[in-house]
C-alpha cells in the first residue's frame, strides 16, 4: 500500500518504471528500474530483450515536503536482434519516459520554464534554488530558448494610434489587432513613412481603425493603398459632439430667446372634490367614537351601528 502511494506520488510521469526504494535524507532518492522487458533499437526499430549491461541515470524531479527529488533509475544497454545493424548497442528507451540526455522530468524542466518566462536567468536560478531545484541561470535562459513560440495570428484588422515616450516631445506609434485586442508592434515615431514601411510588410491588412492625424492617413495610403480606413469609436463620437457643440453655438440666440420666452401654462381643470370637508365635519364624532373603543370610518361615522 505504501509503495503504491509513493509510486503514485513519485513515478507519475514514469509508467514504465517500477518504485524499488525511497531514501529520505536531506533529499529524497527514489530508486525505480524499468518493468519492460524488451526494447527498440533507435536505428532500425528491432525490438530486442539481450541485455548488454545497465547503468544508472539520475533524473532531478518536483520538490516535495522542502526536499529535492533526486530519481535514480536503471537503465539497461541492449544488443540490437537484427544482425545488418549498424547500431550494435543501444541504450533503453521509454516511450513516456525520459528523453536520452534529459536531466530533470518533463514537470521539473516545465517549473523551469516557468520560472525563465516570469523571471529570467538570475533570478529565476535563485528561486528554484529555494525550492529546492538547484539549476543554473545559464540552464533557466536555455529552458526559455527551447519554447516553442506559437505564431501570432495574421491581423487583418488593425487600430493605429500614438503613445507618448516623452510627453509633449518624443511619440511613438502602437498597432493593435483589434481581433484579439492586443498590441502587436510599437513603431519609434508617428511619421507617414514609418508607418508605411511597416504596413507594405503586411499586404493582408484590410481594415486600418486611426484618428484624425494626416500624418496616419498619408502613411496608410503609401504603405495599404488597398486598405479600408475608419475612424476609431472615440473620434467618431468626438467628431459628433464637435458638430453638435458649433450647430448649437450658431443657433444660440434662437435656442436662448425660446428659453426665456414666457409660455403661457395652459389652465387646468378644477381638482376634483375628494370629500375633505366631510372628513372635517364628521372629525368629532369619529374621534368621539374612537374615544369610545369603537374604531368607525369617518365617512361612517354618522351611521348607525349595525348593533344600534
Ligand atoms: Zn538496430
Amino acid at each position: 500500500m505504501a509503495d503504491e502511494l509513493l509510486s503514485r506520488l513519485f513515478l507519475t510521469a514514469l509508467p514504465g518504471f517500477r518504485l524499488d526504494r525511497v531514501l529520505v535524507e536531506d533529499a529524497i532518492v527514489v530508486t525505480a528500474s524499468s518493468v519492460h522487458q524488451e526494447s527498440p533499437c533507435p536505428l532500425c526499430g528491432t525490438f530486442s530483450s539481450r541485455v548488454h549491461s545497465q547503468y544508472g541515470r539520475h533524473l532531478a524531479d518536483l520538490p516535495s515536503g522542502g526536499r529535492a527529488v533526486m530519481l535514480n533509475l536503471t537503465v539497461r544497454r541492449f544488443v540490437c536482434a537484427q544482425p545488418q545493424c549498424s547500431r550494435r548497442i543501444f541504450c533503453e528507451r521509454f516511450a513516456y519516459g525520459p528523453s536520452p540526455y534529459a536531466r530533470r522530468t518533463e514537470r521539473a524542466c516545465r517549473l523551469v520554464q516557468h520560472l525563465s518566462v516570469i523571471l529570467g536567468g538570475n533570478a529565476g536560478a535563485q528561486l528554484a534554488l529555494k525550492l529546492p531545484l538547484p539549476v543554473s541561470a545559464s540552464t533557466v535562459l536555455r529552458s526559455a530558448l527551447a519554447l516553442t513560440v506559437t505564431p501570432a495570428p495574421v491581423p487583418e484588422v488593425i487600430g493605429v494610434d500614438d503613445f507618448a515616450l516623452r510627453r509633449c516631445q518624443v511619440y511613438g506609434t502602437v498597432i493593435v489587432d483589434l481581433a484579439q485586442g492586443k498590441p502587436i508592434e510599437l513603431l519609434p515615431d508617428r511619421s507617414a513613412e514609418t508607418l508605411a514601411a511597416w504596413l507594405k510588410q503586411q499586404p493582408q491588412i484590410k481594415i486600418i481603425s486611426r484618428d484624425r492625424s494626416m500624418e496616419y492617413e498619408k502613411g496608410v495610403r503609401m504603405g495599404a493603398p488597398n486598405a479600408q480606413q475608419v475612424l476609431d469609436r472615440w473620434h467618431v463620437i468626438k467628431n459628433f459632439r464637435e458638430a453638435l457643440e458649433r450647430q448649437l453655438g450658431r443657433d444660440r440666440q434662437t435656442i436662448l430667446a425660446v428659453c426665456q420666452a414666457r409660455v403661457p401654462v395652459p389652465q387646468c381643470p378644477a381638482p376634483r372634490a375628494r370629500n375633505f370637508g366631510m372628513r372635517r365635519a364628521s372629525w368629532p364624532a369619529w374621534s368621539s367614537s374612537t374615544k369610545s373603543g369603537r374604531c368607525r370610518s369617518p365617512a361612517t361615522a354618522n351611521e348607525p351601528s349595525p348593533g344600534g
